[in-house]
């Protein structure tokens, strides 16, 4: 077994970013670090916060940049994440946050995955996407149903379709990722950090081929160290 990674799983709306990294997390024994589920837990509790985080959610905006860079700053120096690593899921999103979160880390990242999937192929997964409401397990009502509809298998919670995956949220969350959070391709590409990962296929041959990718990167590091 791995223990340990500093990863981040980047990835348009629907490529499989929250299944994988959940995986990733597991394989490497790692805490989940998901910006979304924790602004979904917010708005949920009903608190100050929450209330301010659902009007972004709802209408698929960004949260601004000083809310969530706090946030996650706050997260990572916390003993597990610190001595362990992570898996961070929906952060960084814009460069700014990614010049922030270099600033956070030191050592800095492992690698940063890029899920290749199509646009056509995202809109087709997203429109049959269904969350947990309580734990924020995923499912697909084509690909991979509850056993018993609308009850969440790990949980019992109750899997409903999420308030932003809406035909106006998506199209604004797929223009932001192609404005925002695209441009962090390339960026962490010239660091040398970015690995391209195929996103289609079953959630096993996907997180084959980022586990191999990982590996690969962590035993090089290794070997020079
Ligand atoms: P996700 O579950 O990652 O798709 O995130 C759901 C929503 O949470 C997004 O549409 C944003 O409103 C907000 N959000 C999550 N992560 C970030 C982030 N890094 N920066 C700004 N907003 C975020």
């Amino acid at each position: 077994m791995s223990v340990g990674a500093r990863l981040v799983v980047l990835g348009k709306q629907g490529a499989g970013k929250g299944t994988q990294a959940v995986r990733l997390s597991r394989h490497y024994v790692v805490p989940h670090v998901s910006t979304g589920d924790t602004f979904r837990a917010a708005v949920r509790s009903g608190s100050e916060f929450g209330e301010k985080a659902r009007h972004y959610l709802d209408s698929g905006e960004l949260v601004p940049d000083e809310i969530v860079i706090g946030m996650v700053r706050e997260r990572l120096t916390r003993g597990d994440t610190h001595q362990r690593g992570f898996v961070l899921d929906g952060f960084p999103r814009t460069v700014n946050q990614a010049e922030a979160l270099a600033e956070m880390l030191d050592p800095g990242l492992d690698l940063v995955i890029d899920l290749e999937v199509d646009t056509d192929q995202v809109l087709a997964r997203l429109a049959s996407r269904r969350v947990c409401s309580d734990c924020g397990a995923n499912y697909s009502v084509v690909e991979n149903p509850p056993r018993y509809a609308g009850i969440c298998d790990v949980c019992g919670g109750e899997v409903v379709q999420r308030d932003d995956d809406t035909e106006g949220a998506i199209r604004r969350r797929l223009e932001l990722y192609e404005r925002e959070t695209a441009p962090l391709i390339d960026w962490y590409e010239r660091q040398g950090l970015l690995v391209r990962i195929d996103g289609t296929g079953s959630p096993d041959q996907v997180t084959a081929r980022a586990v191999a990718e990982i590996d690969k990167r962590q035993l090089a590091a290794g070997a020079s160290s």
